[in-house]
């Protein structure tokens, strides 16, 4: 394992598939420059606290050794224990990790949790692994990582390709190192070990209170909304159902496979069932198949990437026909793409808002966890629908003050709080 502190270096020059770290740079660099933002502390926001590396050996099921390549990133950790998902994925890297680092620190800043930023993630290919295989992994991992985990120290939570099981692997290790059950050192675990009613939905319910902001802010009634929703795994197939019942028409839907349109609306309800049995949209009857690509350029009110990041480029962005895009995903717009969207118009609710209620009921866990009662659904649902209408309405406050979009706006208020604390607490040395 090797832990160090990380120089910034000059990013290089953005070409169109971004670099996420770059482009999460990109947008730190102008809201810095317009807060007049402290050198020393643009300097110490701009690099991870701690970057670990560790080899993840495990036998496989056929008897033979792999070793596997593990990162955990903490960007920052001054408002709190850090706070980030764990994904398993062949294209894993440390730039993603790093980016992915930064935006759990100004998200949880932006709700106004006291948690840092964290990512991690294993390059594994999980659909060639048996669960057995995962399981080691997982657990192995996990040793590797004990000095960096803990309820008061690094929270892990699922990600891509990682899931409760996942959680519940992680916490059993930590807990058998440490000698107690120590249900808080994750989040997005099984209720039945100590995981929150509701979080399985927040980030969906969230994506769907703040698209409902936007809309009420350009005068639009949700019942004569109409949305295009790119990605129906958790995120997309949530807020689908979500903005479907509070009366939105979702006109397109899509996942890997492709897209499928109706001009009439989807009864979301009906299509989740179906890809629970079909496992695709793409095969639902009375729809038209069309492109990822058509999809995003449909006519609508509101547009919601809720797949992967780098998907509204300068490319496509000026092709775009939504009055919003509320990005339920991470990073599904390039640095590149933002000036054009702007120019065009379009009001872009930022990723590190939009997607917030899920780190936010991660919170609501880590607390129900440590004081060992329980909250209803109702209960988690009532504050997480007040904190991300909190924040909704505190970004629009920054980006009007500033004239800024609301992404920069966003940006101003997690820096600000960030770069408040550090000056409070100082710098011990
Ligand atoms: P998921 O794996 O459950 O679903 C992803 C969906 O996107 C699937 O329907 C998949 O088929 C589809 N997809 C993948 N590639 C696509 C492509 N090229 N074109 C169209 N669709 C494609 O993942 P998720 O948890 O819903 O996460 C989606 C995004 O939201 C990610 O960017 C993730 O980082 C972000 N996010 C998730 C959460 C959460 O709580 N799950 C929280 C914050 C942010």
């Amino acid at each position: 394992m090797n832990s160090s502190m990380n120089h910034y270096k000059e990013p290089a020059p953005i070409l169109d598939k971004e670099n996420p770290f770059e482009s999460m740079m990109e947008r730190f660099e102008i809201a810095a420059k317009i807060i007049g933002l402290d050198q020393g502390i643009y300097n110490y926001l701009k690099a991870p606290t701690k970057q670990v590396i560790t080899s993840v050996p495990i036998v496989m099921d056929d008897g033979k050794l792999e070793v596997f390549e593990g990162y955990r990133v903490i960007h920052n950790d001054i408002l709190g224990p850090s706070k980030g998902g764990i994904r398993y994925a062949p294209d894993v890297t440390l730039d993603e990790m790093k980016a992915l680092a930064a935006w759990m620190t100004w998200k949880c800043a932006i709700v106004n949790i006291p948690f840092g930023g964290a990512k991690g993630g294993i390059k594994c290919d999980p659909s060639l692994m048996s669960q057995n295989e995962l399981e080691r992994l997982t657990r192995r991992f996990t040793s590797n990582m004990l000095d960096v985990f803990g309820p008061d120290r690094d929270i892990p939570a699922p990600d891509m390709n990682t899931n409760e099981q996942t959680m519940a692997w992680i916490m059993d290790t930590y807990s058998m190192h440490s000698k107690k059950t120590e249900t808080a050192v994750v989040t997005g675990k099984p209720t039945l070990i100590g995981g929150s009613l509701g979080r399985k939905e927040a980030t969906g319910r969230g994506v769907m209170t703040v698209a409902l902001g936007a809309l009420s802010k350009i005068g639009i009634k949700p019942e004569n909304a109409v949305a295009a929703i790119q990605g129906f795994g958790n995120v997309g197939s949530i807020t689908a159902h979500a903005l479907y019942e509070k009366g939105v028409k979702v006109v397109a839907l899509s996942d890997i496979n492709g897209a499928i349109f109706n001009s009439n609306g989807f009864n979301i309800a009906e299509l989740i069932e179906h890809v629970e049995r079909h496992k695709t949209l793409i095969d639902y009857q009375n729809a038209e198949v069309i492109s990822n690509e058509e999809l995003l350029e449909l006519q609508c009110d509101i547009l919601i990437p809720a797949a992967k990041e780098d998907q509204i480029t300068s490319k496509n962005a000026k092709k775009l026909k939504c009055k919003i895009i509320a990005e339920g995903a991470n990073g599904p717009t390039t640095a590149k793409a933002d000036p054009i969207l702007q120019t065009k118009g379009i009001l872009v609710i930022p990723d590190i808002l939009t997607n917030a209620g899920g780190v936010t009921v991660s919170y609501f866990e880590w607390v129900q966890d440590r004081m060992g009662y329980f909250w209803t659904l109702d209960r988690v649902n009532r504050r997480l629908d007040r904190m991300m209408h909190e924040a909704f309405v505190n970004v629009y406050k920054s980006a009007a003050k500033y004239d800024v979009s609301l992404r920069i706006g966003a940006y101003i208020i997690a820096i600000e709080k960030v770069a408040q604390t550090l000056k409070l607490r100082g710098i011990y040395a």
